[in-house]
């Protein structure tokens, strides 16, 4: 399948105490390759510093976009290190000297063989000019993988998409685990942050709010990791697929009853 590239420019504004804050930052959505990946461009206004989030499939594209915008690449991020988000790594470095940065736990699990990457734990702040990168380990879906959160939205990788999350087939990954994360984020992420996922699996919605989010996700209606464990590994992928909508607790619920959850 040939690869789709466009470009949607979402511009956070904060407001705060009835001001408006200029935001620091524009973050750039690309989907490129086979699976629907979104690659994200992290521009910082003030310095023109772009930092690549999980460069993957097509980086001819993501490099006319930061050329396009007069950026200077010194950044990439990786939201974890499965071959779809990573395999651009290479080409944008052939082209930029710029700085990796990954969790400590997804470079010891996989050895991508990165030269001097920046290993992260959590709890970080990557500065990027004046923008701030948070930096959130959330493991489940990989051992070591990581969302970003900058003003009021948050990169999650492979960790959540748009009504639904990332899988458990592949080594390092843990159902139990994954769940504790998502309900980490449910519990502790504002309800307007705003959600942009790792691949387009919600075309309707390619980004959308934490509070719909809490409303129509199924991985967020569990209440405890044993149904979420069989939902995500023995029942999901049998009854649903992408094009991915909302599905209500009460929709849910009525699974939970015909699955025996
Ligand atoms: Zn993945």
């Amino acid at each position: 399948m040939p690869s789709i590239a466009y470009t949607v420019v979402i511009t956070s504004t904060t407001i705060l105490a009835a001001m408006t804050i200029k935001p620091t930052y524009s973050i750039h959505t690309l989907e490129l390759g086979p699976m629907e990946n979104f690659i994200y461009v992290v521009e910082d206004h003030h310095t023109k510093r772009a930092a690549i989030v999980d460069p993957a499939w097509d980086v001819t594209e993501i490099l006319k976009l930061t050329s396009l915008h007069g950026l200077n690449v010194t950044d990439i991020l990786l939201s974890h290190c499965h071959h779809d988000h990573i395999n651009g790594v290479e080409d944008v470095l052939l082209k930029h000297d710029a700085q990796i940065h990954l969790m400590k736990a997804e470079n010891e699990f996989w050895h991508p063989g990165f030269i001097k990457p920046r290993l992260l734990t959590g709890g970080e702040i990557i500065k990027l000019g004046k923008t701030d990168i948070h930096v959130l380990h959330t493991p489940g879906h990989s051992k070591g993988s990581a969302c970003f959160k900058i003003g009021n939205q948050l990169i999650t990788g492979d960790t959540m998409f748009v009504y639904g999350c990332g899988h458990c087939r592949l080594g390092g990954s843990d159902p139990e685990v994954l769940f504790a994360t998502l309900q980490k984020l449910k519990h502790e992420i504002p309800a307007d942050t705003i959600i942009l996922p790792g691949h387009n699996y919600a075309p309707a919605h390619p980004n959308s709010s934490m509070a719909e989010q809490i409303k129509g996700n199924p991985f967020l209606h569990f209440d405890n990791a044993y149904d979420f464990t069989k939902y995500r590994t023995k029942i999901h992928d049998q009854i649903r697929s992408d094009p991915y909508d909302a599905i209500s607790a009460d929709e849910m619920a009525e699974h939970c009853r015909q699955y025996q959850l």
